[in-house]
């Protein structure tokens, strides 16, 4: 990265959260080193990866934290949401349950963390068109219920990944300033 001596304005921590194998750590390498991997290993170990981004003319560091492969309920520590700022809460478009499990994710989310937190739902894999199994529908109007930011992602064709965290980045950008 190029950030030698670049002045930061902000840090701002995302943290990913949602069950296993719905895609948290590649769209996190996608929006980060623009990498993708198909057989991407359980993630091991609490790591965060950052980004620079300017917005409003301010340098924001994003800090987006994966989970350490700890996606069983009530197994993700406190010190995981501790400071964070913003939360994306991700499901798989193809896997029912990972869609009705975001509403546990969300209560956890809410018990853990400060409650301006800026929460995005993101409903990922929308490369599988043909295995969907969560309508748009019932996504837009779960987020529409709980206040929730939503997109629809791709991360193994970059789509929207990067307008998700941008989306998300300025929400925190626009709340805190
Ligand atoms: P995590 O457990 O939530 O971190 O999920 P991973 O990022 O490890 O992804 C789980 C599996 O889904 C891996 O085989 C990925 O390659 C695959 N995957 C992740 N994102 C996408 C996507 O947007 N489309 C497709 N088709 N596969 C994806
Ligand atoms: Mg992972």
């Amino acid at each position: 990265q190029s950030n030698f001596n670049q002045k930061i304005d902000y840090v701002f921590k995302v943290v990913l959260i949602g069950d296993s194998a719905v895609g948290k750590s590649q769209l996190l390498s996608r929006f980060a080193r623009n990498e993708f991997s198909l057989d991407s290993k359980a993630t091991i170990g609490v790591e965060f990866q950052t980004k620079t981004l300017n917005i409003d003319q301010k340098a924001i560091k994003a800090q987006i934290w994966d989970t350490a492969g700890q996606e069983r309920y009530r197994a993700v520590t406190s010190a995981y949401y501790r400071g964070a700022v913003g939360a994306m809460l991700v499901y798989d478009m193809t896997k029912r349950q990972s869609f009705d499990h975001i509403a546990r994710w969300l209560e956890e989310l809410r018990g853990h963390a400060d409650k301006n937190i800026v929460i995005m739902l993101i409903g990922n894999k929308s490369d599988l068109g043909s295995l969907r199994v969560v309508p748009t529908e019932d996504a837009k109007e779960f987020a529409q219920m709980e206040n929730l930011f939503f997109m629809e992602t791709s991360a193994l064709e970059a789509t929207n990944v990067e307008a998700a965290f941008n989306t998300i980045l300025t929400e925190i950008y626009r709340v805190i300033s």
